[in-house]
């Protein structure tokens, strides 16, 4: 594990915790406790949303652009593959609005897509 930047390990939990709400709330089968890096908080998540979580991630921790990084959203590379941009995308929205029906509303600044 390379040593991770405050931001990097926010935007990792970030991402995770948006992850973890459209797992749960799809009610995806076989949810098991996934490692988070930088965090000592496990997620719960399918091993199909395990395996998004970890190529975001990887795209995060690989980010070419972290000194000069406003956010994901206005990142004029978009690292992710069309397949994983459109789910992050999906993620972020379902996951966004359900957040906000429950009132989290510190999740939703700045972030991705
Ligand atoms: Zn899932």
């Amino acid at each position: 594990m390379q040593t991770m930047t405050r931001q990097m390990a926010k935007d990792i939990r970030v991402i995770g915790r948006f992850t973890e709400v459209w797992c749960a709330g799809h009610r995806h089968d076989g949810r098991q406790p996934v490692t988070v890096p930088g965090s000592d908080k496990p997620l719960q998540l399918c091993p199909e949303c395990a395996g998004f979580f970890e190529y975001a991630v990887l795209k995060r921790q690989k980010c070419p652009l972290e000194a000069e990084k406003p956010s994901c959203k206005k990142c004029r590379i978009h690292c992710y593959a069309p397949q994983q941009r459109d789910k992050v995308r999906q993620i972020m929205a379902w996951s966004g609005r359900r957040m906000l029906l429950r009132g989290r509303l510190d999740y939703l600044w700045h972030y991705f897509f």
